[in-house]
């Protein structure tokens, strides 16, 4: 297919960036969308001059009024590519606040507006399926955990689990047995699921600490199908909210939120990393240094696909967290 010839020309790897909205009670913003769709400028509000404009481009550029169905355009043909078993990693990456959660789930917990990703891409799954149902049969399983201090969570009890690696052939086999896998034959029942999810989340923090910008939530779909003459693919669809990508000063904490920085910094330089070999075809890709890389071995590199949206905040006071996040995604790209 058409598409797929044009991901292979083009890499495997695709990075946009999403800007969301100034809110009222915001400093004036730092970003000249200019309404290119592949770029955005950001002014030093310190220099707003010449020297002090950085442009920055990737695959996709949305600006603040890009609504989730706009994104989800640009989104679904490597959802689709999951039904013809290619598997597919997509990571929402910035400093909390930036609508990392937006894209992936939507408002808040509890609202059926504005959906997103996540649901819209179970939606598609399960559209596509009918449409096929007379040359392939589809069966879509879900399984939602979080990483956290390095450790992997059920979500579903918030339970503490295991990742076991089985080697077969040299190529090594991640999965985590021990997390709920739930059968899904609707968009009612992935609703429930996740509405369940993000409550538990949110249960699991507290004032002090704030869990769910502090942990990395990974909701996997797992396709099998099977087509008439009994050939089969079995794959996979990662969707992870990253933890919040905001530098803390090592400084101003102690105790537990130093080990939570300090994991949360090594797991996305790490994930960093590991794109970036992939981007650069690198004979060594660092997989084990990190357990979301680590997870994640099978859905990144080889044949899979990988989308990173990067996401800003456009006001004044974000300004050097938001040039971290851009280098960061501009590296990976
Ligand atoms: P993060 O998950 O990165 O911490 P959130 O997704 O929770 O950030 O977004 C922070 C706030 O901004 C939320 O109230 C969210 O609803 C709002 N928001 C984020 N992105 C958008 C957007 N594109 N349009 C409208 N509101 C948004
Ligand atoms: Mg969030």
């Amino acid at each position: 297919n058409l598409y797929n010839m044009v991901q292979d020309l083009k890499g495997n790897i695709r990075v946009y960036c999403r800007i969301r909205p100034l809110f009222g009670s915001e400093t004036k913003g730092v970003i000249d969308f200019i309404g290119d769709d592949d770029s955005l400028v950001v002014v030093d509000p310190v220099k707003p001059q010449k020297d002090g404009r950085k442009v920055f481009q990737f695959n996709r550029v949305f600006g603040p009024t890009a609504t989730q169905d706009d994104v989800f355009a640009d989104t679904r043909p490597l959802i689709r590519s999951v039904m013809d078993g290619y598997n597919v990693c997509i990571f929402a990456y910035g400093q909390t606040g930036s609508g990392k959660t937006h894209t992936m789930s939507g408002p808040s917990i509890g609202s059926t507006r504005e959906l997103g990703i996540n649901y819209l891409a179970l939606q598609d799954l399960f559209q596509l399926s009918a449409k096929r149902k007379d040359i392939m049969k589809y069966d879509m399983q879900v399984q939602m955990v979080e990483i956290y201090n390095e450790q992997f969570h059920n979500l579903e009890n918030l339970t503490i689990i295991k990742l076991e690696i089985r080697s077969c052939l040299g190529e090594d086999n991640v999965a985590l047995p021990d997390a709920s896998m739930h059968h899904v034959m609707s968009t009612s029942d992935v609703i429930r699921l996740m509405k369940f999810g993000e409550t538990n989340r949110a249960v699991g923090s507290t004032a002090i600490n704030n869990r769910s910008s502090r942990s990395h939530s990974v909701l996997t779909i797992h396709v099998n199908g099977e087509d008439v003459s009994g050939g089969r693919i079995h794959s996979c669809l990662h969707l992870v909210d990253l933890a919040g990508s905001e530098r803390v000063d090592k400084s101003e904490v102690t105790g537990e939120g130093l080990k939570e920085t300090q994991y949360i910094n090594k797991s996305l330089s790490s994930l960093g990393d590991v794109i970036m070999a992939l981007a650069q075809k690198n004979s060594h890709v660092p997989y084990r240094n990190s357990k979301l890389t680590l997870l994640l071995q099978s859905s990144l590199g080889g044949h899979a696909k990988t989308l990173m949206f990067a996401h800003v905040s456009p006001e004044g006071d974000s300004f050097g967290e938001t040039i971290s996040t851009l280098k960061f995604a501009q590296r990976v790209s």
